[in-house]
């Protein structure tokens, strides 16, 4: 995919630390689509993280608002998935633009069996996935116990294949709440969820490190610089519940989707006060299904 990068001069609407060397790169995959060229410097500057320990990959899930997409030489997206290899190349592995390319009525949740796998997912060894929250990270807003009570009902909707359709198939994922933790985003063998600094005006980031097509370890971090609510009326603020069960998909193996698909959980746009992503679709537990350890 790198033989026909171009380098775009067009001024950047980014942050600092991520300058002005992005640039975009027309995608193969997607019809008239573009996948902007990130460098593992800038993914990492975006993400806040460091750089994988040898041997050890990073693939990046970065889910920018509807309401501010990221705008790389003058095309916007909503979301990028971005691979670190352990050799420190990157792939860029999908990207959902802000507008729809199809133009294509949405489909219908119940009846959309369309999912993404990333090419990674966890063992049966691995299971369950014991996550935790980071509570202290909580923006002084927001209630600590609310929000971990929407955390805990995102973990709760893709082991229950919670949905408002029928017919579903089987899900084996399991998690587990290990309660509260003063650990922040890194490779340390833990799941964590917080809140903390995002660059490039992300939404929230999902980090999963793997080896092979073996995920290792899944962290996710949402984004204090913007406004989140943990009432189902909050329409000026992004709800906790929705946002944390779309990254949650992501922790499974599973990509994002563009449009048509914007009746599922793995559709990459969330805009403020959305909740539709708290009930699967039929891709969605389709996917889930054939993930499952
Ligand atoms: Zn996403």
């Amino acid at each position: 995919m790198g033989q026909l990068r171009r380098r775009i001069a067009a001024p950047l609407v980014l942050g600092a630390l991520v300058g002005s060397a992005l640039s975009t790169t027309p995608a193969s995959s997607q019809l008239s689509s573009q996948l902007p060229s990130l460098s593992a410097d800038q993914l990492l500057a975006i993400a806040h993280v460091e750089a994988p320990p040898a041997g050890i990959g990073l693939e990046l899930h970065i889910d920018f608002p509807a309401e501010k997409p990221l705008d790389v030489a003058g095309v916007e997206f909503n979301a990028i998935t971005a691979v670190i290899n352990p050799d420190r190349s990157v792939d860029m592995q999908s990207a959902v633009a802000a507008e729809s390319a199809t133009g294509a009525a949405e489909a219908d949740e119940c009846t959309d069996p369309t999912f993404a796998p990333t090419g990674r997912s966890w063992d049966a060894a691995d299971m369950p996935v014991v996550w935790n929250f980071r509570g202290g990270s909580t923006p002084p807003e927001n209630s600590k116990f609310f929000t971990k009570r929407s955390l805990r009902q995102a973990h709760h909707v893709w082991p229950l294949s919670e949905s408002r359709c029928t017919n579903q198939d089987r899900v084996d994922f399991v998690y587990n709440y290990g309660g509260g933790t003063k650990r922040t985003v890194t490779y340390d063998h833990k799941n964590i969820v917080e809140f903390g600094n995002l660059s490039s005006g992300a939404l929230a980031i999902n980090y999963t490190w793997f080896s092979g097509t073996r995920i290792l370890e899944t962290d996710l971090r949402l984004n204090r610089a913007y406004s989140w609510t943990n009432r189902p009326q909050g329409r000026n603020a992004y709800q906790v519940v929705n946002v944390v069960t779309h990254e949650l998909g992501h922790q499974l193996g599973l990509d994002d989707l563009s449009d048509p698909h914007g009746g599922l959980t793995m559709f990459g746009r969330i805009a403020r006060g959305e909740l539709k992503k708290t009930t699967l679709g039929s891709g969605d537990v389709r996917g889930a299904s054939r993930l499952s350890p």
